[in-house]
């Protein structure tokens, strides 16, 4: 027998445990993305957020008799970049219908969207989830009229009504149920979040309601068909994501062991009890009697269109990440967190570019401080990499001065809050305040000789025990103030004691 072991086919590993054994989580999202676009979908009215309620509503907005829509161009444009971007088939003919129903926020008594003729089809999205790489399927993405917006605690008696947003653009974007647990769909989200902030098709803003998820959840037996799922609508953080998931998956389950059915149906997520309730049963298509509108002609592209705007989609983070690993030789773990967000991608890059006029080629050394240091920090200010008091060319000039020798490693970490809380050009602060490191043998070995003569004992132990060098190596940084060449301090360390 040969000793090559037989790959076992594994089990799937996002089980979860019920009293009649394993369940399996199915999740589907659909994702309203507002389209980044100064006006609305079918009229010129502003989408600014947070101006005076009903300020930025034209006759359009506000459903007037007579009023016609109008489709803006750079909406579409918005649409067909976010589908080329999640690599789907752009349809040149789709439309546009009505999906009837009945809301105060809704003046026109419908919505306007795109029912079985989407703008965009079928394209994927790639996820890493432990270190395992997957592709969710994304069934279609259309274009969609979001509603206005009711104000219930304003008053004690009465319901407002803000039009603000009644008409801005919205691209419905529709995942295949291919995800299978909560950590699963937060990555997805996560990750098209990143590629529409890449594409500027969405700023991806979750707090401002920017980006907001309805949950399509349901539970089943491994190998069985799909059970009956629930919808959770808009919810608006991807912690929220996971939490909603991770509750509605058990709340199934209770049910069917304890003998019960799943009712399909809408819940809401409560933030603060943590739990998903019962809003309505499931409406289904048929009920909004859905058909084209007659006031909109079908949306017709060419190819050529398509295609110019496909020659100027910008590099996208699964593309930077390769680039990043091969250029830059950086770990798939440094290149993931560096790409998330463009913002900090692109502090990387020109950190790299600052640090190569010292002369050295410092890319891991910099993804490990912009990762560390530089996001750290600005996680304990409250602030986004754009509100960075640290530059990039400041950044590469530290990296520049390590790789140099110049100063320590525990010497840029002062130097870095230096530049950090008070601004300054990297090495002036390192002349000006005597932080080079000492490389001069003459001086360690002073250092190293007035401790091995101050601790007889330890000298002892350290022949008995090497470990113990880690100890004298400190006092000598301690001496001379961080600033000793660590390689150099081991090195004479070594031979004067022996070991
Ligand atoms: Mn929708």
């Amino acid at each position: 027998m040969s000793s090559q072991k037989v790959k076992e086919k594994s089990k799937p590993t996002n089980l979860l445990a019920g009293a009649t054994g394993d369940w399996e989580v199915i999740v589907g999202m659909e994702v309203h993305a507002q389209v980044a676009s100064n006006a609305k979908l079918f009229s010129g009215a502003s989408t600014a957020f947070g101006a005076e309620p009903n300020s930025h509503v034209s006759l359009v907005d506000a459903a007037m008799p007579g009023m016609l829509p109008v489709i803006n161009k750079e909406c579409v444009a918005q649409a067909i970049r976010t589908g080329l971007g999640l690599k789907a088939q752009i349809n040149l003919k789709s439309v546009f219908d009505r999906k009837n129903y009945f809301y105060p926020d809704l003046p026109q008594g419908y919505q306007i969207s795109q029912y079985k003729q989407p703008v965009v089809g079928e394209g994927e999205v790639e996820i890493d989830v432990d270190g395992e790489t997957m592709k969710i399927g994304i069934e279609r993405l259309h274009l969609e009229q979001d509603a206005g917006k009711s104000l219930h605690d304003q008053h004690p008696d009465y319901s407002y009504v803000d039009l603000n947003r009644s008409g801005v653009a919205l691209m419905e974007i529709v995942s295949k149920p291919d995800l299978r647990s909560s950590k699963q769909a937060q990555a997805y989200v996560t990750k098209l979040r990143s590629i529409l902030r890449y594409l500027g098709t969405c700023d991806g803003d979750m707090e401002k309601g920017n980006l907001r998820a309805d949950v399509n959840v349901s539970v089943r037996k491994p190998g069985d068909k799909l059970g009956t799922r629930c919808e959770i609508k808009n919810v608006n953080s991807i912690r929220f994501i996971g939490q909603a998931i991770e509750y509605e998956a058990r709340r199934q389950i209770d049910i069917i062991e304890d003998g019960g059915t799943i009712d399909q149906e809408t819940r809401l997520f409560d933030s603060a009890k943590g739990e998903t309730r019962s809003m309505r049963s499931k409406e289904e298509a048929h009920d909004y009697r859905y058909f084209p509108d007659p006031d909109l002609l079908p949306l017709e592209l060419t190819q050529d269109y398509v295609d110019s705007l496909k020659s100027n989609l910008p590099e996208l983070p699964d593309e930077k990440r390769s680039r990043f690993m091969k250029t830059f030789g950086l770990s798939a773990y440094d290149a993931d967190v560096l790409v998330a967000e463009k913002a900090l991608a692109d502090f990387f890059e020109r950190a790299c570019l600052s640090s190569r006029d010292h002369g050295v080629s410092a890319t891991s050394l910099i993804a490990s401080w912009v990762i560390n240091a530089v996001l750290g920090r600005l996680n304990k200010d409250g602030i986004t990499i754009d509100q960075s008091p640290i530059s990039p060319k400041q950044l590469g000039d530290i990296a520049g001065l390590i790789g140099t020798g110049e100063i320590s490693g525990k010497i840029a970490k002062d130097l870095f809050e230096i530049v950090w809380t008070e601004g300054g050009d990297p090495a002036d602060i390192v002349e000006k305040r005597g932080m080079k490191q000492v490389t001069d043998t003459g001086a360690i070995e002073k250092a190293v000789d007035e401790i091995i003569a101050a601790n007889p004992e330890k000298v002892e132990q350290a022949k008995a025990k090497p470990s113990m060098l880690g100890w004298f190596v400190g006092q000598v940084m301690k001496a001379t103030g961080g600033k000793a060449n660590p390689a150099a301090v081991n090195e004479i360390l070594k031979t004067k004691l022996g070991i």
